[in-house]
């Protein structure tokens, strides 16, 4: 249901949000040197390669990350990696604040692992970076990868090396549904907690249709955390890209998902459902300020600037929108985006929204008052 294009999945009334984007996280326009997003105060996200061995459609790299298409050209890493690794690395020693690298592309797994090996032996040399984390799908997708000996020997070396200097590394993967927890995935990851990887976590993404029940997520945390000693880390809800609506959540859904989640799992292995709100970063799905659900629009804020807003005195007191897809908002709030002519018209009407969901949870906060006295 998520790697398939299919025509027949898709919605033919909001096929895309009119704020969808291919880059919506504004990855690139981060980018510290290239392939290298500064998004976070102390962490980054180091892309060494823009292949994957699994093509998501709801992928959130979708900009960068599969070749271009016959309709679509996409971003490309333009230096040779041994540039883009070195210029990466001269970063982060010019930077000591960050302490925190997700080595990610694409998909880690894609790299020869004497290329990967290398640059993590270098990351290692770095002081100052205490927690490493390699991004790679490849662990379900093709957990064979990751039992072969020469990779399980390589990843015992970078792992007894990282536990002498007191660095995390771990094993971020990406598994959305129960069935794809097979025994080869439960065996890829005992193999590399038998490296010496601290720990092996899950990233899913939590998609209409594939997993958007209590059943489907908890039966897939179970299977993960009781049978593959992979620990329930994350769901993201599926970022606002072209074509994803059909799998897109509200936000009042992915709130209703998490606490009906809540007390099954071990408290550290219950995950949390995440909103990555665009020019924000990663918020719990509880976390926004206000919440128009005629409208869709949730409000969010944050209390850390990114790399591209060291000049902007608004960026912590701004209120960040995210969107609900349409089709699930109700009568009214669908044909108010539907008399939307422009994207421009959408803002500026989207701040009208805003103060009017502001007063009205003003009027009901007095009102709440006034039934308290
Ligand atoms: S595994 Fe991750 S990087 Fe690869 S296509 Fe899927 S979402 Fe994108």
């Amino acid at each position: 249901r998520y790697m398939l294009p299919v025509a027949s999945d898709r919605r033919t009334d909001w096929p895309s949000h009119p704020f969808a984007a291919r880059d919506s996280l504004h990855e690139h326009d981060m980018w510290a040197v290239e392939g290298l997003t500064h998004r976070y105060p102390t962490k980054v996200l180091a892309e060494l390669l823009s292949t994957c061995p699994q093509y998501c459609g709801h992928c959130t790299r979708m900009d960068l990350v599969g070749n271009s298409t016959p309709t679509v050209d996409k971003r490309r890493l333009s230096l040779k990696p041994v540039d883009r690794q070195s210029a990466i690395l001269d970063y982060l020693r010019e930077h000591p604040g960050v302490r925190d690298v997700v080595v990610s592309g694409g998909d880690v797994a894609n790299l020869p692992w004497k290329h990967l090996e290398s640059f993590l032996d270098r990351l290692l040399d770095i002081e100052t970076i205490r927690d490493v984390r390699l991004a790679t799908k490849a662990l379900m997708g093709l957990p064979q990868h990751w039992l072969q000996d020469e990779i399980v020997e390589g990843m015992g070396r970078v792992a007894k090396r990282a536990a002498g200097q007191g660095v995390n590394l771990a094993i971020h993967t990406h598994i959305n549904h129960v069935n794809s927890v097979t025994p080869a995935v439960a065996a890829a990851a005992a193999a590399m907690l038998d490296a010496g990887v601290r720990d092996v976590r899950n990233q899913g993404v939590l998609m209409r249709g594939v997993n958007d029940t209590p059943e489907a997520l908890l039966d897939l945390c179970f299977a993960m955390q009781g049978e593959a000693n992979i620990l329930p880390y994350y769901f993201y809800m599926c970022d606002m890209i072209p074509n994803a609506e059909h799998w897109r959540t509200s936000v009042a859904q992915a709130q209703d998902l998490q606490t009906a989640i809540m007390g099954y799992l071990p408290g550290y292995a219950t995950p949390r459902i995440i909103c990555d709100v665009p020019m924000v970063g990663k918020r719990w799905v509880h976390q926004l300020s206000e919440y128009d659900r005629e409208l869709g629009i949730s409000y969010w804020t944050k209390n850390y600037r990114t790399s591209i807003e060291a000049e902007d005195p608004d960026a912590l007191t701004r209120r960040y929108p995210f969107y609900d897809p349409i089709d699930t908002l109700p009568k009214a709030g669908q044909e108010w985006w539907r008399n939307m002519k422009s994207p421009e018209r959408v803002r500026a009407d989207g701040d009208e929204a805003a103060a009017r969901s502001r007063e009205a949870s003003e009027r009901q906060a007095s009102s709440s008052a006034d039934a308290g006295a």
